[in-house]
């Protein structure tokens, strides 16, 4: 569990903003900026922030589905920033994606055993009997039966098409799955069925999982250790259990006052978060929390914290010192 599969580093992403007659280059979305961490193997680190956090643009980013502006992002001891198309190719067949929506990722007009073959025809895997055979196999692993192969998506339920999306992802074999918001869009009965299940083929298939998600709640019970967004940068990280009894940033504090525990025994204080979630096209100076934080001092108004790591707990916030 100690050797590394994925090292990011100095990761960043800016979108120009165009305008005016001339479609010129009026600034920047700062969608990531300076984000770095690595995964270990057979681990999940979860991934967590409000919507526009950048946290999807980060998956999207250790794909190569985006190009990074700046930073490096190295699988198994691989730069993957700086590969060609034809090994980028390669790469892909060990680093798969989950999606939010099932439904939106699946051809509609094709049956499921044309969509979870699909993978192995791209990367030449197996005959076409090898194939077909695998497909079976597959629907079992997520819970299916091979009678569902020659279904059409829409013949499913919301829960079955994230089973089918799941499925697809491990066609290949791969050794890392970025699941962004893999289970936002189901019931949250729905809910615990997928993430119990994405749990078992990890052990099954020795998967190590990025696991995205706007729910600190989500994330707790599947990750070995949790990082925090805000504005494109990643503000706390640390082991999973450590952060949910030990959050040290303000941000990370509120995120999970606002998270319900399941003991009507256990009271919590709820704190707020003032304010309305700066835009990332002109985020604050300093600290990019300060205009919403209960404990802003002067410095944090002009100065952006570095992160420090406190026996291995990561926190960019004024309050804390190595
Ligand atoms: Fe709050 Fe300052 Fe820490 Fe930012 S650096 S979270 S404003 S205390």
């Amino acid at each position: 569990m100690s050797e590394q599969l994925l090292e990011v580093s100095g990761l960043k992403k800016y979108f120009p903003i165009t305008g005016g007659v001339f479609d010129r280059k009026k600034g920047e979305v700062k969608a990531v900026d300076d984000v770095s961490f690595y995964v270990k193997k057979g681990e999940t680190l979860g991934i967590v922030g409000e919507s526009g956090c950048g946290k999807s643009t980060t998956g999207r980013l250790l794909m190569r589905l985006i190009e990074a502006s700046e930073g490096k992002i190295v699988f198994e001891d691989k730069d993957i920033t700086s590969m060609s198309k034809s090994e980028l190719r390669k790469i892909r067949r060990d680093i798969q994606m989950v999606f939010q929506d099932p439904y939106a990722s699946l051809n509609p007009r094709h049956s499921v055993e044309k969509i979870l073959e699909e993978p192995l025809i791209v990367h030449g895997i197996g005959t076409k009997e090898e194939r077909k055979k695998k497909v079976r196999e597959m629907l079992k692993v997520v819970g299916l039966s091979s009678y569902h192969a020659k279904r059409y998506p829409h013949q499913f339920s919301g829960g079955q098409r994230q089973r089918i999306g799941i499925a697809k992802a491990l066609m290949t074999k791969p050794k890392l799955i970025i699941a962004d918001e893999p289970v936002s869009a189901l019931d949250v009965s729905i809910q615990a069925q997928v993430l119990n299940l994405m749990k078992d083929i990890q052990k099954e298939f020795q998967l190590t999982y990025i696991f995205i998600a706007h729910d600190l709640g989500v994330v707790r019970h599947i990750s070995d250790r949790v990082g925090v967004m805000y504005l494109g940068r990643l503000i706390e990280l640390a082991d999973s259990e450590e952060l949910y009894e030990n959050p040290k940033h303000p941000y990370t504090q509120a995120l999970l006052s606002a998270v319900p525990i399941p003991d009507p025994d256990i009271k919590r204080e709820t704190t707020l978060i003032q304010g309305e979630l700066p835009s990332p096209a002109n985020p604050p100076s300093g600290c990019a929390f300060h205009t919403r934080c209960s404990q802003c001092m002067d410095i944090c108004k002009t100065t952006r914290p570095e992160e420090r790591n406190l026996n291995g707990h990561y926190v960019a916030c004024h309050l804390f010192k190595e």
